[in-house]
């Protein structure tokens, strides 16, 4: 196999590296672990020592960072993290020793693809707040704790609330709401994403179906993550929880960044064209932000294309003509493939009449409402009845 080629080409620079008196083990499928003796004992790790650690770190960086040339004639590239904790000044315990070198790993693997990352009581802190916040999760998923807010989609050409977008929060037990930047990755890094993305779905059905008993037939989009789509359960999840409510298909939107649609284009491809064939739209969020390959655009069944907002915020008094050139070209792109477009982050009615003057009809942003929980859409609902 490739990877055990490359594993063990990568085993026999790692050893030309280490010195005679380290030690070296291969200790999981991608992971070795290297005990480097230092000259000398303090009871604290001296600058010293720590420049003779990066040094090492560094040699071994760049030995992985070079070239593989496998037999079949394939050039392979790879990248290594490395973590680092010292005995006695930081563990016990060969144990300890280890599970600390492990978190330092754990955190050079968010930085870059190739980094080194000391132990330090920082981390551990992360980790324990990390493992806190995951078992709050765990019990606000169980215990139901999380609330669709409604943030509304106007079209310009009637003033008029014609879609909306579900953006979850969760009601904390300490009485904040918070927000999901603070939870979805880590939701989607404990895989936790999939009962809560299904509550999601859940959720919005059942809006739709009190919305609709209220005579108000508006869209509503939901956001799908990255392993939701991988989830192979999540069409028939979709398509039970739609039939369930009895709700209009047409009715329900699908959220997908760019990053989903590319990193798993099979699974995607599949799910899109299912979905539609219900009649499910699906919308492109964060236009432009993701991938400079619009070849998939063409490819893949989608409807809309939302124009992400930070494009949005570019456009202020005085602005030069490059700050708007980004919009022009998604509405451009749009119109020819026959696509809707919608822009997101709308707060100032310049942006607005730009939009506008550019045939950007669809927009959502501050300037007309933020996302507020169901009741106080419903309001808005109501309001805008008797204005019109
Ligand atoms: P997003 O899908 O891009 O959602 C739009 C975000 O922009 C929302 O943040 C919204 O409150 C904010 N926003 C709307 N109008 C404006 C504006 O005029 N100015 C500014 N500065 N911001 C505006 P929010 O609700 O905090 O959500 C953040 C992200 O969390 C969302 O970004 C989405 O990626 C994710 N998310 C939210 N709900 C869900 C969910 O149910 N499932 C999944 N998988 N992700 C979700
Ligand atoms: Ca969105
Ligand atoms: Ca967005």
């Amino acid at each position: 196999m490739v990877g055990d080629e490359v594993i063990k080409d990568l085993s026999k620079r790692l050893n030309s590296i280490t010195h005679a008196d380290d030690m070296i083990a291969k200790i999981g499928g991608t992971e070795f672990a290297i005990i480097m003796g230092l000259n000398h004992l303090h009871t604290q790790i001296s600058s010293q020592d720590q420049t003779q650690c990066v040094k090492f770190a560094k040699e071994l960086i760049s030995a992985s960072c070079l070239p593989f040339y496998l037999s079949s004639g394939q050039k392979c590239e790879i990248g290594l993290n490395v973590g680092a904790a010292a005995f006695p000044q930081d563990a016990n315990s060969a144990e300890e020793l280890m599970k600390y070198a492990d978190l330092a790993v754990y955190s050079a693997k968010k930085k870059t693809k190739s980094s080194i990352e000391f132990y330090s009581k920082k981390l551990v802190d992360a980790s324990l707040k990390r493992i806190e916040m995951e078992d709050a999760l765990r019990n606000a998923i169980e215990k139901q704790k999380f609330e669709l807010y409604l943030q509304p989609m106007l079209d310009l050409d009637c003033g008029k609330i014609v879609k909306a977008e579900a953006l979850i929060r969760w009601n904390h037990p300490n009485g904040h709401v918070v927000s999901p930047d603070e939870f979805i990755p880590l939701a989607e890094q404990t895989g936790l994403i999939i009962p809560m993305g299904k509550w999601v779905i859940k959720e919005a059905c059942s809006i739709l179906q009190q919305l609709s008993a209220k005579g108000e037939e508006i869209k509503l989009s939901i956001n799908l993550s990255p392993r939701q789509v991988s989830d192979r359960q999540l069409f028939e999840f979709i398509k039970n929880s739609v039939e369930k409510a009895q709700i209009d298909p047409q009715r329900l939107e699908l959220e997908l960044t760019e990053g989903v649609l590319i990193d798993n284009y099979d699974k995607v491809n599949y799910l899109l064209d299912e979905v539609r064939k219900l009649g499910i739209t699906v919308s492109i969020d964060d236009f432009g932000t993701g991938y400079s390959s619009l070849a998939y655009l063409q490819k893949l069944p989608i409807d809309r294309l939302k124009i992400d907002k930070s494009f949005v915020k570019e456009l202020i008094e005085n602005s030069n003509d490059s700050h708007g050139a980004i919009i022009l070209a998604v509405i451009a792109i749009a119109r020819s493939l026959r696509l809707e477009v919608i822009a997101e982050g709308v707060e100032t009615t310049l942006q607005k009449d730009f939009l506008k003057l550019n045939n950007c009809n669809i927009v959502q942003g501050y300037l007309f409402s933020r996302p507020v929980p169901y009741d106080d859409f419903c309001i808005l609902l109501e309001e805008q009845k008797n204005t019109h």
